[in-house]
């Protein structure tokens, strides 16, 4: 998932195919289960490994409903099978074969993790069918009236499961480390279509049932439903992008260099192996920037700029298909392992396909969101492996992305390109879907790069706090030159005397964040002549609109309402919001009671923490 850059996208260099190296020797086994602290399940008693899904969407009730039938493999002395839910009510249970009900109990609700539901099982036990709903709360959904969608027609239903949402639409093992595959057949009302993280359609059917089905195992945070007025485009034989009517040709064109990432990425890191990749393009509500739904990446339309320039997004949900996908984290307190690979092999792309001094520069800029988050965080919370026990992982810090990703960075400059390259394709081949530790990463990087471990602190990196002394230290000319207009526009040149006319948005925004505090009316000189409040590049509108309210500026008052009202990208709004209660939280109230029911669950949660 991408949601903490500030700026977006990402990376490269050159490789050539590269063979199996030295360093792998045979398959590991498969490791043990580790404690998940976000999970009630026990997958080392019984283990889930097949879903078929049968669910009706009911738009006016706000509710999924049907059944979910779980294939398990036992041990010979299980007991029972301990599933996860959230605010889900279970009609009845069946055991297969057989069909007898079963006498389940549903445990006390916690307000993170859920309820627990035990099943008892015997010996003979193949699989569980349970009847259900979900509730018009659960955190995964966000069902969209008309008027909040781009075709204003037609209503529409997003998922979004990570970090521990799955349990709010299907009754499973919420913890990455058990993966299945699934089958699901969806009723929807005629006039929509449905897709999933799976084999999809590419056209509507008339009798408004779609049905799905994944080969490759996934952990359940990478289950996803989207449900809406919904049209396909293709790029070529594997990869297109589906939209609302209005906004797919805009879509289509904005992000028609994934043919080539994904080539570009195959070439570094091994073959893609979820078959498809398609791009589903959401509603402005999506939570996050996107979310690497195996197959469909699901995407924010905040980053359709017009010109390409935030299409590093792509980059780097493509990127966890290797990263997180396909070796994924064992509990999200390991998340760096998803976001810190995926961060830097999104570098990696942007730089290969867009050239060394363009990644250079979104290097520069995930840096300085980084500086600025950490300077918010209690040391303990600011290493790359981190105790989110008793925490909501959606809440976890997003640090562990530039973090994670200029370590990697460290290691590749250590080891040189070419053997790092080598490392990290063995370590997808390796370790293709499974999980990982944070413990048995650093055992399997003590093995195959012995010298390299020798010459870089890896415990102070994964278990500091700060970004360590050896950090690499990202160079863009392009921005020197910025910081010197900002410097010079500071210290009282007027703004006609800045030429931005040539430079691309990231150069933007890093002048916008290169800049001091200044008076507001300073800024809004800025303003006048630039017309950044009215920006469509939303990075570029963002970092406006949070330099002009630390300066205590309330001339940005209506763009401010407008961004917060028109979009839920929880990345925009909840430093806009947090800056709004620092200056004025009676208009923030005010503001939030309205743009509220526009916003995603996962996005409400974390709002309703900070404006109140
Ligand atoms: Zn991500």
């Amino acid at each position: 998932m991408k949601r903490i850059l500030l700026l977006v996208l990402l990376a490269a260099a050159c490789s050539k195919e590269t063979t199996t190296p030295s360093t792998q020797t045979a398959p590991p086994p498969v490791p043990a289960y580790v404690r998940d602290p976000h999970s009630y399940a026990r997958p080392e008693e019984a283990r889930v490994k097949h879903l078929v899904l049968d669910l009706t969407v009911d738009f006016a009730k706000k509710q999924l409903s049907g059944t979910a039938t779980l294939s398990i493999e036992a041990q010979p002395n299980a007991k029972e099978l301990v599933l996860d839910t959230s605010e889900l009510t279970i009609r009845s249970v069946k055991l297969q074969p057989g069909g007898a009900t079963a006498q389940f109990t549903l445990g006390n609700a916690d307000p993170i993790l859920g309820r627990k539901l035990e099943i008892p099982i015997t010996a003979d036990t193949k699989s569980v069918v349970i009847d259900y709903n979900t509730a018009p709360t659960a955190h995964a959904l966000q069902w969209l009236e008309p008027a909040m969608t781009a075709g204003k027609k037609h209503p529409f239903l997003l998922s979004q499961s990570q970090a521990i949402n799955a349990r709010s639409w299907v009754p499973l093992q919420d913890t990455p480390q058990v993966r299945f595959t699934y089958d699901a057949t969806v009723r929807v009302p005629k006039e929509l279509m449905a897709v999933m993280s799976a084999e999809n359609p590419t056209s509507r059917n008339e009798q408004g049932v779609y049905q799905f089905r994944m080969p490759q195992p996934v952990p359940s945070y990478l289950l996803a439903i989207g449900v809406g007025d919904l049209e396909f485009r293709p790029y070529d034989t594997r990869s297109g992008v589906y939209a609302e009517i209005p906004v797919i040709e805009a879509a289509a064109r904005e992000f028609s260099d994934t043919p080539k990432m994904i080539h570009t990425a195959e070439e570094m890191y091994g073959p893609y192996r979820w078959s498809r990749y398609d791009l589903l393009v959401l509603p402005p509500s999506f939570p996050y920037g996107g979310m690497e739904n195996p197959r469909l990446t699901f995407l924010t339309p905040t980053v359709i700029a017009g010109d390409k320039s935030l299409v590093s997004l792509i980059a780097h949900e493509l990127a966890h298909s290797w990263s997180g996908n396909l070796v994924t984290n064992a509990t999200w307190n390991d998340f760096w392992l998803n976001e810190g690979f995926t961060t830097y092999f999104e570098h990696r792309i942007v730089e290969k396909l867009y050239g060394r001094e363009y990644s250079e520069m979104l290097w520069t800029l995930g840096v300085t969101d980084l500086k600025e988050e950490l300077a918010t965080l209690a040391p303990n919370k600011q290493g790359l492996y981190m105790d989110l026990s008793g925490e909501n992982p959606d809440d976890g810090p997003g640090t562990v992305y530039e973090k994670g990703a200029l370590f990697l960075r460290l290691l590749e400059e250590t080891a040189g390109r070419e053997k790092w390259d080598s490392f990290l394709r063995a370590y997808f081949d390796t370790f293709a879907f499974q999980s990982m530790t944070t413990t048995r990463f650093v055992e399997y990087l003590n093995t195959a790069l012995p010298d390299v471990v020798k010459r870089v602190n890896v415990k102070e990196w994964i278990y500091g706090s700060g970004i360590p002394a050896n950090a690499p230290q990202p160079k863009s000319e392009a921005f020197a030159r910025v910081e010197a207009q900002a410097k010079a526009f500071a210290e009282g040149a007027p703004a006609e005397s800045i030429d931005m006319s040539k430079w691309s948005s990231h150069e933007r925004v890093h002048f916008i964040q290169s800049l001091p505090n200044l008076y507001p009316e300073h800024l809004e000189a800025l303003d006048r002549h630039f017309h950044l409040s009215e920006s469509g590049n939303s990075e570029v509108l963002s970092a406006w609109l949070e330099k002009s309210l630390d300066s205590g500026s309330k001339s940005v008052f209506p763009a401010v309402e407008r961004f917060l009202t028109t979009q839920g990208r929880r990345k925009f709004v909840r430093p806009i919001f947090e800056k709004l209660m620092k200056t004025d939280p009676a208009f923030a109230k005010r503001l939030y009671e309205k743009a509220r029911p526009g916003y995603h669950p996962v996005t409400q949660a974390t709002l309703d923490e900070i404006v109140r």
